[in-house]
């Protein structure tokens, strides 16, 4: 049972769009971000311009997707999406491009995937809303100017660093998303159900918020298999009671740590005497790339302080140790 799985089924992501936040004022949280993009956007409508490309960066499940969609409702505009991966060629990114009507937003999901190629032609199109394409092979081949309506980027990833500078460069507006403090997550829970039509009491919805692992796609998950407990196992509400009982069922960790969160815990204790270790020795360890590590698991283990970084690297807590039922001994720094 990973939540975390990047590849939702159709019935997760059918499930998933039913409950997006439609508008900034029923977003929940990341309250500098929407506060900023909320003035962008009125500026952009003041002037009946394309708001400025906007890249988002932050863990997954963390809202991503669901504020480009808010951005292009908010301008009063329509909204394409698409991803890296899937723009293969230049001629896929043109097709996508040249069907935008002006102002548009343009969602690019897992931007640092895009192949180089594909974002050279990229660059041209975000400043100056203009492609060349080559058209034909060989001696016949040639290259034609296609004039773009404007339009605004919206770009979202995971692995910020893999971006390289000129495409970083070419996005006015740069917000990171950061993982969700419990009583927000709280807060969207309590939105899910109503909008699921399940009474969820407060007990309950900060018990599923605690395990959520700070990420909306996580909580609503939770909820989703909770609310299977509630129907079978009682009387369709959820109180505190069926919410443990379905969590302790689920094996839901009490931190909301997942496989690999645990694995990192593990192997810095059992491989590394819990640290300080660098953080390519733990990847090399784990078989995992260390970008992956440092941008998507490590910063919500050290936002609950599971992980420390020092000077010499990264180092786990007494806190980790009591966590997954192991003996703590302190070191004499040497
Ligand atoms: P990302 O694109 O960052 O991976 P998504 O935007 O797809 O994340 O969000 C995943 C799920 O979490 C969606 O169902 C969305 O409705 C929900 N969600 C994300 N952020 C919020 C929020 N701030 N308030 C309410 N629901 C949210």
């Amino acid at each position: 049972f990973d939540i975390r799985d990047h590849q939702l089924t159709t019935r997760e992501k059918e499930f998933e769009n039913a409950l997006r936040p439609l508008s900034f004022s029923d977003f929940n949280g990341q309250d500098k971000v929407v506060e900023n993009l909320t003035i962008f956007v009125k500026a952009a409508r003041l002037r009946a311009e394309a708001l400025d490309h906007v890249l988002l960066h932050g863990p997954p499940g963390l809202g991503k997707t669901t504020l480009s969609n808010i951005i292009a409702n908010e301008l009063e505009v329509g909204f394409k999406v698409t991803s890296g991966p899937v723009l293969d060629k230049p001629g896929d990114l043109a097709g996508v491009l040249t069907s935008l009507e002006p102002n548009d937003v343009l969602f690019i999901d897992e931007i640092h995937r895009l192949s180089p190629v594909v974002e050279e032609y990229l660059y041209s199109a975000m400043e100056d809303y203009r492609i060349d394409i080559m058209i034909d092979k060989g001696p016949s081949a040639r290259s034609i100017q296609l004039e773009l309506n404007p339009f605004t980027l919206v770009g979202a990833t995971t692995r910020s660093g893999l971006l390289t500078a000129p495409l970083r460069a070419r996005f006015g507006i740069n917000l990171h998303l950061e993982y969700y403090d419990d009583d927000v997550l709280t807060t969207i829970i309590k939105r899910s159900a109503a909008i699921l039509d399940v009474p969820c009491d407060d007990q309950a919805a900060a018990e599923i918020a605690s395990r959520s692992r700070g990420t909306p796609r996580i909580c609503n998950a939770l909820l989703r298999r909770v609310r299977d407990f509630a129907q079978v196992k009682g009387d369709g509400s959820i109180d505190i009671k069926i919410a443990q009982y379905a969590l302790e069922a689920l094996n839901i960790d009490k931190y909301g740590l997942d496989e690999i969160d645990n694995k990192i815990l593990c192997t810095v204790i059992d491989k590394f005497d819990g640290g300080p270790v660098g953080l390519t020795t733990i990847a090399t360890a784990l078989g995992e790339d260390p970008g992956t590590i440092e941008e998507v698991y490590e910063p919500f283990l050290i936002k609950e302080g599971f992980i420390k970084r020092t000077p010499r690297g990264r180092e786990v807590t007494p806190l980790a140790y009591k966590h997954l039922g192991r003996e703590f001994q302190s070191k004499q720094q040497s």
